[in-house]
């Protein structure tokens, strides 16, 4: 097997955070990531706008130039390839990584789907858009349904049923409006969701109350069929014609990945993993979190903007106490 002073796992902003500073540190290390390059914003909605300005999306102070105030999924792309090309980051893509096992000498065994290595140190910066939170009704897994969304077109004069009342969801039914979708929501509380981006929030809200967007709220869909849902709301059970299904209920990073690592989960229903909030060392010496995946089922709690800094944390502690060879 490969050995080296840190592995990463995870290609998205984050891992690529901390391969910045792994670099500065003369670190040597390996990003393996699943998919393609950061890929899950890869596998966000194509119209998406990100709620940060863009330095705030910035790695490294190296500078996010983009004309609009908050840059979108295609320009994010770009900066983030060209960080990972011009720094000639080692990362290998489309490749998993299925098991890590730690030996007695604190020395990490990380196994993939095309390779093994070993290695002192590793990064779990795996984040959560891989898993959704499935709901677990009779239908869900009909083609007609999806728990991602990505282009209004496809929706186009379809009726459409968003389930959700968060920022992807209000941006799915505003975008599937636009196109022409007949689209109706089901919200399980009384309201739209409160950290839905300040200036989307009013457009939703008008288009609910002119009628252009029908809702459920204190609703829940129970089941789905060919042609029709059935959706459960304060005044009785309501069966509607269907076209297509958005479950656009959130995403979870995954439990059973860190678990089977040796990783413990809060056991206050919040499955918060571990770590030293100094260092971002796990319970395991030597395994590290970054990013989205700190926040355990709280995946808003900590994103690009405000957990980008756990790189420089992991690294530093990496260089200060362990044994590899840091300038
Ligand atoms: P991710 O970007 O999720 O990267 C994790 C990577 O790990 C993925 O590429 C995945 O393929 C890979 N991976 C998973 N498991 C394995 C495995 N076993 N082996 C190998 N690789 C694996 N944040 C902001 O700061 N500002 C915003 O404006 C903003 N807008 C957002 C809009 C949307 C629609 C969404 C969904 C999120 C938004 N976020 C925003 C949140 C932000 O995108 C995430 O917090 C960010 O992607 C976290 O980065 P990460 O590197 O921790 O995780």
């Amino acid at each position: 097997n490969i050995k080296f002073d840190l592995v990463i796992i995870g290609g998205g902003p984050i891992g690529i955070a901390c391969a910045l500073e792994a670099e500065k540190k003369n670190l040597s290390y390996v990003i393996l990531e699943k998919g393609c390059l950061v890929n899950s914003l890869y596998h966000y909605p194509t119209n998406m706008t990100f709620f940060s300005t863009s330095e705030k999306l910035e790695l490294d102070n190296i500078p996010f130039i983009s004309n609009n105030p908050k840059p979108g999924k295609r320009e994010a792309l770009e900066y983030y390839r060209r960080i990972a090309t011009s720094n000639k980051i080692n990362i290998h893509l489309f490749e998993k990584v299925t098991s890590i096992d730690t030996r007695s000498d604190n020395n990490h065994i990380v196994q993939s789907t095309k390779g093994e290595y070993s290695t002192n140190n590793v990064v779990v910066a795996t984040g959560f858009y891989d898993i959704p939170n499935y709901l677990g009704i009779p239908g869900e897994d009909l083609p007609k349904v999806s728990h991602y969304y990505n282009d209004p077109h496809y929706y186009s004069t379809q009726k459409t049923l968003v389930v959700g009342a968060s920022n992807s969801a209000v941006d799915a039914a505003l975008e599937i409006y636009r196109k022409g979708g007949d689209v109706t929501m089901v919200v399980r509380k009384p309201e739209i969701g409160e950290r839905v981006k300040y200036w989307v929030r009013p457009d939703i809200i008008n288009r609910i109350k002119e009628g252009s967007i029908k809702v459920y709220f204190e609703s829940s869909l129970n089941e789905i069929k060919e042609t029709e849902v059935i959706v459960n709301t304060p005044e009785g059970e309501v069966t509607i014609e269907n076209d297509f299904v958005l479950l656009l209920t959130g995403y979870r990073p995954n439990f059973g990945f860190l678990q089977d690592i040796g990783i413990k989960l809060s056991e206050d229903g919040r499955k918060i993993p571990e770590y030293n909030e100094a260092t971002m060392e796990t319970n395991i010496p030597g395994i590290y979190l970054a990013g989205v995946i700190c926040g355990g089922v709280e995946t808003h709690k900590w994103f690009i903007e405000n957990s980008r800094v756990h790189a420089k944390m992991i690294v530093d502690h990496i260089g200060a106490h362990k044994n590899v060879s840091v300038d």
